[in-house]
């Protein structure tokens, strides 16, 4: 069972901030800004690249009310999911970060000398 699986059967202790049936919102253990969260489906999927459309619609709700309840919504912030090696992604439960709370600066998206690109 992958480690969110295991945070959904609360095998492995998480700060939730938000749950419904079939989603968890939980706090980033390595936060990356003063608001990182973690939401989740509840059932399992690798990453984006296998999770019904449905699904998507019904996180984007999720997303959206918790945003408003960790009082982000209108200040603004950043949803990001890792999908795969190039990505970046660590666990393999499609998971998308909430990073707010500050201005976010726009990240280091490549380890590559960007001129290698031209
Ligand atoms: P990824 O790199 O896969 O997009 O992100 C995985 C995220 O999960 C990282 O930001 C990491 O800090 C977080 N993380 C890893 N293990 C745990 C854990 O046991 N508990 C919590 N709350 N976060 C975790
Ligand atoms: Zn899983």
């Amino acid at each position: 069972m992958c480690l969110f699986c295991k945070i959904v059967n609360k095998e492995i202790p998480a700060n939730i901030e938000k749950e419904s049936e079939d989603f968890l919102a939980f706090h980033d253990i390595n936060p990356k800004a003063p608001v990182h969260l973690l939401v989740i489906p509840k059932q399992h999927f690798d990453s984006f690249n296998d999770v019904p459309p449905e699904v998507m619609a019904a996180m984007t709700t999720f997303i959206q009310e918790l945003v408003d309840h960790v009082d982000i919504k209108a200040s603004g912030y950043r949803l990001i999911s890792n999908i795969g090696e190039n990505g970046g992604q660590e666990v393999k439960h499609l998971h998308w970060h909430v990073l707010g709370g500050t201005k976010l600066r726009f990240g280091h998206f490549t380890d590559a000398d960007p001129k290698d690109f031209l």
